[in-house]
């Protein structure tokens, strides 16, 4: 459970070589522009998956109003992994989603009522048929981690990105979600080289003696195989595994 209170390319560059162009030039020209092309083209690809905000492509949006900014300068270096079950225990509704939002009703679940009117949110939600959900983009804080210290840091929240995956620490999570977390935790470290992968941690890792999850049903070396597996296509068909 989460609830917690609290290189580039200078196109000038080619420009210039262009403008000065003669026959005996041609050829470094040509080289010049094709090398730029293929750097913007990997750049481009690179950004692709995650834009400047940090809303992540194919996730449906959600936004929180459970974020704020991050302290100015902030290196994101880290990634906790969660698990939550809204009411626990159970995968149907969406009342984590409503959580999230800050618009759970108390009187829906006895235990709403104790958890309603937390102020709580992760980036990034997986259901468990690997849906994708995003309720913060990853420049902005997200309220998951609460107390907690990472390597002699407190304040998680300050340069993490938060995963929920939706289950318990006992219930195995699904292919799909290992599929879907393997996925988006490669486009993640891309875009955010200081995480790596070292530096993913579970969430009882971080607030030890407060939180157990993601729990002993999470595998860690599954996932840490599937994170280090050649190609994409490992990680995209969990029937791979
Ligand atoms: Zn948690």
């Amino acid at each position: 459970m989460n609830p917690d209170e609290d290189a580039a390319i200078d196109p000038c560059a080619v420009a210039s070589a262009m403008a000065r162009s003669s026959p005996a030039r041609i050829d470094a020209v040509e080289h010049a522009r094709t090398n730029a092309r293929a750097v913007v083209g990997e750049l481009a690809d690179v950004n692709a998956d995650i834009d400047e905000e940090g809303w992540l492509a194919g996730a449906e949006r959600r936004p929180s109003p459970s974020q704020d900014a991050r302290p100015p300068g902030t290196q994101i270096d880290l990634l906790v992994i969660h698990n939550i079950s809204l009411p626990p225990g159970e995968f149907s509704g969406d009342w984590i989603d409503d959580l999230f939002l800050d618009r759970l009703d108390p009187a829906a679940h006895p235990y709403f009522r104790e958890i309603a009117g937390l102020r709580v949110s992760a980036h990034l939600l997986i259901r468990r048929n690997g849906r994708l959900l995003q309720y913060v983009p990853f420049e902005q804080r997200a309220w998951h981690a609460g107390v907690s210290r990472f390597a002699e840091r407190e304040r998680c929240n300050d340069f993490s990105i938060g995963i929920e995956l939706e289950g318990t620490d006992d219930i195995p999570f699904t292919d799909a979600q290992y599929a879907r977390l393997v996925q988006c935790t490669r486009q993640i470290l891309r875009r955010y080289p200081g995480i790596t992968e070292d530096r993913i941690a579970g969430h009882a890792e971080i607030a030890p003696g407060r939180k157990t999850d993601p729990g002993p049903a999470f595998d860690w070396n599954r996932y840490r195989r599937s994170m280090r597996a050649e190609g994409r296509a490992v990680a995209l068909d969990p029937l791979q595994e």
